[in-house]
């Protein structure tokens, strides 16, 4: 243990999947966390894991693609448990469709939730990281980010993201604030059990072919994202800005 004062950290999306095992593992790493989703009942699971295991969490209810919510939601993590200083970019949604049947509706609402979300928090929470002097920013890209067949809309987010990030690095990196981006293969969560519905198999299925193109042999979990968020959030990590670590049990999607 050191005598160094606690982080507080905000993780959107962080209900279920890989956000919720983010916000616990940011808590067991000793920080205090914001934990952010569409509905505050829905953030009840994750708060009571990290409040029963001793850490210090709450949880609101914010959309992150709306500015009065986002910054409503980072003045109550700054008024409740102090200035946060950690942001985690993970709240997404999928609306997977082939391009020459893809809405205008399924475009925008992904560009407003995954790139628009991410851009306002990062403008609300850096103000306390450029105060602070200090701050780690953590957003989620995709190996679909390199492209993936009924995705036009999520892959050029995820690829916008890996740009914001980088810029993000450039901008604030004076200040001892970092931006990374994590870029995670197929995770077994709600989101991909949406995608096994889409193509019509079921998920046990889906998992089980998707498990034949990872080198490593299964697919992953929600907690091997959560030890890359880790690995980024750290003190000692000050040093790493501006990356992409693809996190995919091998060097691709
Ligand atoms: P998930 O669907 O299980 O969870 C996403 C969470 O985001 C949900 O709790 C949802 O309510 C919340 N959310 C959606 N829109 C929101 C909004 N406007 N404001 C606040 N919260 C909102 O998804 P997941 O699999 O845990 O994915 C988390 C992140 O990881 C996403 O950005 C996703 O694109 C990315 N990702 C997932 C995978 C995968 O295989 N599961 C792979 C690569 C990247």
């Amino acid at each position: 243990m050191t005598d160094a004062p606690q982080r507080i950290a905000i993780v959107t999306g962080a209900a279920r999947g890989i956000g919720a095992a983010i916000a616990k593992r940011l808590a067991a790493d000793g920080m205090a966390v914001g934990v952010v989703d569409l509905q505050e009942s829905a953030t009840g699971s994750t708060v009571a894991a990290i409040t029963d295991a001793g850490g210090r969490a709450i949880g609101i209810g914010a959309d992150v693609a709306d500015t009065g919510q986002v910054e409503a939601a980072v003045a109550r993590v700054a008024d409740e448990l102090g200035a946060p200083t950690v942001l985690v970019n993970n709240a997404g949604i999928l609306r997977d469709n082939l391009i020459f049947k893809m809405t205008d509706d399924d475009f925008d609402q992904v560009v407003r939730v995954h790139l628009r979300g991410a851009f306002l928090m990062t403008r609300a929470v850096q103000r306390h990281q450029v105060e602070a002097r200090w701050g780690r920013i953590v957003s989620l890209s995709s190996t679909s980010a390199l492209g993936n067949r009924g995705q036009a809309n999520y892959a050029a987010v995820k690829a916008g993201l890996q740009g914001f990030t980088k810029t993000l690095a450039i901008e604030l990196g004076r200040y001892n604030i970092t931006a990374n981006a994590i870029a995670p293969g197929i995770i077994a969560t709600d989101m991909l059990r949406q995608t096994a519905e889409r193509v019509g198999v079921p998920f046990e299925d889906y998992l089980a072919a998707a498990t034949k193109d990872v080198p490593v042999g299964r697919v992953g979990q929600p907690e091997d994202i959560a030890n890359a968020a880790s690995f980024f959030c750290a003190e000692a990590s000050s040093f790493v800005s501006g990356q992409v670590l693809y996190v995919a049990g091998g060097p691709r999607a």
